[in-house]
């Protein structure tokens, strides 16, 4: 087991990840930007290290002053949290020439699932099923036109390197194709650096369903269900849920042996998700994402597994600590993402918190690297905290949820929690019955 660890992250992942150290009896070193000398998590670290300036490619994207920090302070392995360095294919690469141990999959791996292409035909090639389209990327109108033909019409445009919904359009027609077709291979050129794009069918109102696994890189691989995130704004996930409200048991079992078994092929090692669009009862792949995920509790509240402890494990070689059939789904969890913004308009709102209160009792979860006093500096996300609850079923789940909302304090700042309380109280949130496009049409008739 490891003697200590760097945590190479901010705000409350950082926090969430020396939890779980403590716990193991691993001691903790805090890397910290200039800005952030007053974190949370730098307080409760055993030891911490500046790592540059304000901002983040000057800090935590600084990956010489990390493993620098490192070796001045003889941490023995990194952990990434989500964002950052964390899928980083050289950073991988980079610690593990120097002998220090990277806590998640191998630099391979990273790069082969950053790469959108090649994780879509790795995924095919796996038996996972995928969106038709392009087998690669497409050069010119004219394949462009012929893919488009032969899948239908809307088709929906996408950017290789992409992230965070950047580089993607839709064509509704063979008209809007071209303009689409160059859109958005300008915005990846300016987003990524690699205008490489491909073709997918634009699919109407699916659900955004992920599936959680861990591996132990030996060969054996394990899902531990799905989430719902179909809740987005932008194509930012707004709110979690697990298990989804739109599958069943039966299709639970077979979505999630398709992913573990392909994640023991390909040898996988730590935490990652897949992550499907949903619609008419069928999975098409869209991406893998080989971290930690914001949304990691709700999984965490339904199977009791902590998902931090077992990426520590797996890379420090002790392997998975369940089976398969040992794995049970108890219960029903959501996650509400506070942001420090503006609930209507979404416009940041950093700023000094006056006042900072929690709710608490049964079935309450919240993680968060802020406190009554805390400024929060204009440099990073918005993400403030999480609300994490968790009922016996989604009703139970979902009035605990509302009474937590209302015990809910944050004074100084404008957050998210009045969408949240509009939310919990909505007739097709209260029956599950929403798409990946239910969000942003709310929020338009609200305004
Ligand atoms: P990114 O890496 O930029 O986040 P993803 O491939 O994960 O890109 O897609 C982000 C979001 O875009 C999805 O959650 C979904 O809302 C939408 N999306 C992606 N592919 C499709 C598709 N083929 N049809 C409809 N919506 C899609």
């Amino acid at each position: 087991m490891f003697q200590k660890i760097l945590i190479a992250n901010r705000g409350e992942i950082a926090l969430r990840i020396l939890r779980a150290c403590k716990e193991l009896g691993i001691r903790t070193v805090a890397v910290h930007s200039t800005a952030d000398a007053d974190a949370m998590h730098v307080r409760l670290a055993d030891e911490s290290v500046c790592i540059g300036p304000p901002a983040s490619r000057d800090s935590y994207l600084n990956m010489h002053q990390i493993v620098a920090a490192c070796e001045i302070t003889g941490a023995d392995a990194i952990h990434p949290g989500y964002g950052f360095l964390s899928e980083n294919a050289k950073f991988a690469d980079i610690l593990a020439a120097h002998n220090i141990t990277f806590i998640g999959p191998s630099g391979d791996h990273i790069r082969l699932m950053g790469d959108k292409i090649e994780a879509k035909r790795t995924a095919k090639r796996l038996g996972i099923p995928v969106v038709p389209g392009s087998d690669g990327a497409v050069s010119d109108e004219k394949e462009a036109k012929r893919i488009a033909a032969e899948i239908g019409y809307p088709v929906l445009i996408k950017a290789s390197a992409g992230g965070g919904g950047r580089g993607m359009k839709v064509a509704r027609s063979e008209d809007e194709l071209f303009e689409a077709l160059t859109t958005a291979r300008t915005e990846a050129g300016a987003a990524f650096g690699d205008d490489a794009v491909y073709i997918e069918k634009y699919l109407e109102k699916p659900r955004h369903i992920e599936v959680q696994l861990m591996g132990d890189g030996m060969g054996q691989a394990i899902h531990l269900g799905e989430r719902d995130c179909s809740l987005q704004r932008r194509h930012q996930k707004v709110w979690e849920e697990a298990l989804s409200p739109a599958l069943n048991a039966d299709q639970r079992q077979k979505i999630g042996s398709i992913v573990a078994n392909a994640m023991a092929e390909l040898g996988y090692s730590g935490a990652g998700t897949v992550e499907f669009l949903y619609e008419n009862g069928e999975f098409y792949f869209i991406e893998m994402n080989t971290r930690l995920q914001v949304e990691h509790p709700v999984t965490e509240a339904i199977t009791g597994i902590d998902l931090v402890h077992e990426q520590i494990r797996v890379a420090s070689g002790g392997g998975l600590s369940h089976t398969q059939s040992e794995i049970r789904f108890q219960g029903h969890a959501i996650e509400c993402r506070i942001n420090a913004e503006d609930p209507r308009t979404f416009v940041p709102s950093p700023g000094t918190i006056t006042h900072f209160h929690t709710p608490g009792g049964l079935g309450i979860r919240v993680d968060s690297g802020v406190y009554s006093g805390y400024k929060i500096p204009p440099y990073y996300d918005s993400l403030i905290g999480k609300l994490i609850v968790h009922g016996r079923n989604r009703v139970e789940c979902m009035m605990r949820l509302r009474r937590a909302l209302d015990e809910f304090v944050v004074d100084g700042i404008n957050t998210t929690l009045p969408l949240f309380r509009d939310l919990v109280g909505n007739v097709d949130i209260a029956n599950g019955d929403y798409d990946i496009h239910w969000l942003e049409k709310f929020l338009a008739r609200e305004a």
